[in-house]
């Protein structure tokens, strides 16, 4: 709270009374927490690969043999990758935070969608060796959806998927109709309560690393990551779940995950049926 206080003098030099005005901070110094805070995070962000350049150049310029040369272009051009996919997608969640992304909804079958995610991630995937397979089940009413916006969030969450699971795992996207009744029961994968309605529900699970209970809500926050000295070789930014949450929920879903630890993840989210 702040407090400012003016005493009022009448004419004759008396004091009359005073004037006292309390201003209720709490929402501007949120905003002025969360605005330090992206700050501190883009900064730490971007400190590690501008350094790892700073250093490479510095190699660079004693003019190592060539091969080792060739090999440090290859890992500058990583860095700047990196440091372009962060800018990328915080530009990304900005326009989405601000509404300044419509989203095109028609109602669509989620089957298509997902074949494409799959195909995209497929060569990530055979490089680890992975199995990455697809069950949408036919009789699935269609989604309303923009699916290019749907077919980022299959992307992001199959990138995870085989990024955070060892060579020769298995990635399964699926997908079955969710029937939510009146009085919405609790169910076995800690599905967050959704309106009466029929949904589509569409999971990505792993054989990976997992996630331990306690951060499973965090990691929709925006540069959340869990354990950042095991996944620091991973790469990645920490924005791609907090873009998925923005863009599911910008479709009236929701999403989550659940996951045993050394065991694999699912990460789940339902889209309206049309
Ligand atoms: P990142 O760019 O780091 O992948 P995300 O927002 O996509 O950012 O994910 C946030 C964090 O959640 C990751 O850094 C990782 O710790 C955790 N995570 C996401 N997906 C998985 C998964 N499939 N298995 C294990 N951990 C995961």
């Amino acid at each position: 709270l702040h407090l400012h206080y003016v005493p009022l003098v009448a004419q004759a030099g008396q004091p009359e009374g005073a004037l006292i005005v309390i201003r209720d901070l709490t929402q501007i110094s949120m905003l002025e927490r969360a605005r330090r805070d992206l700050v501190a995070n883009v900064s730490h962000e971007l400190r590690t690969p501008l350094a790892s350049l700073k250093l490479l150049v510095e190699t660079l310029q004693s003019a190592p043999p060539p091969d080792i040369a060739g090999r440090m272009l290859e890992q500058m051009a990583q860095e700047i990758d990196a440091v372009t996919q962060l800018v990328d997608e915080l530009h990304e969640l900005s326009r989405l935070e601000s509404g300044r992304v419509s989203l095109k909804l028609a109602p669509l079958a989620v089957g298509p969608v997902i074949e494409r995610a799959v195909e995209r991630i497929r060569p990530q995937a055979d490089r680890k060796h992975q199995t990455i397979c697809a069950e949408a089940l036919p009789d699935l009413p269609p989604a309303l959806m923009d699916s290019d916006r749907i077919g980022q969030v299959l992307l992001n969450l199959l990138h995870n998927a085989v990024k955070f699971t060892p060579e020769g795992g298995t990635i399964t996207v699926a997908a079955k109709v969710l029937h939510i009744t009146v009085d919405d029961p609790p169910s076995r994968e800690d599905r967050p309560p959704h309106p009466a309605g029929t949904w589509v529900l569409i999971s990505v699970s792993d054989t990976g690393i997992g996630i331990p209970s306690r951060e499973l809500r965090r990691i929709f926050e925006r540069f959340y990551k869990v354990d950042r000295a095991r996944t620091r070789h991973a790469g990645g930014t920490g924005l791609g779940l907090a873009i998925a949450k923005h863009l599911v929920e910008g479709h009236g879903g929701r999403i989550w995950a659940s996951s045993q630890e050394g065991q694999g993840s699912t990460f789940w989210f339902t889209l309206p049926a049309a």
